[in-house]
């Protein structure tokens, strides 16, 4: 956090990668166990190729999951 803080950059959330599961990026029990930021967003992604939904996000608080909408801003 305090190098965010130095470089003036802003805590938008933490990512991790399902590479062994086939196109399933949604939390893991886990991941939910886990969740340790309730203010986080939980970027969770598929790096296989022509995957559908490459990226998603996910709020997770108290054990409860809600998927984020992402979008893409040109
Ligand atoms: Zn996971």
């Amino acid at each position: 956090m305090g190098e965010l803080r130095k470089r003036r950059l802003e805590f938008l959330g933490i990512y991790h990668s399902h590479p062994h599961w086939l196109d399933i990026n949604e939390p893991s029990p886990k991941d939910i166990a886990l969740a340790c930021s309730s203010e986080a967003i939980y970027f969770i992604v598929t790096p296989r190729p022509y995957a559908i939904t490459p990226i998603r996000a996910f709020s997770i608080r108290e054990g409860r999951v809600l998927e984020l909408e992402i979008r893409v801003l040109r």
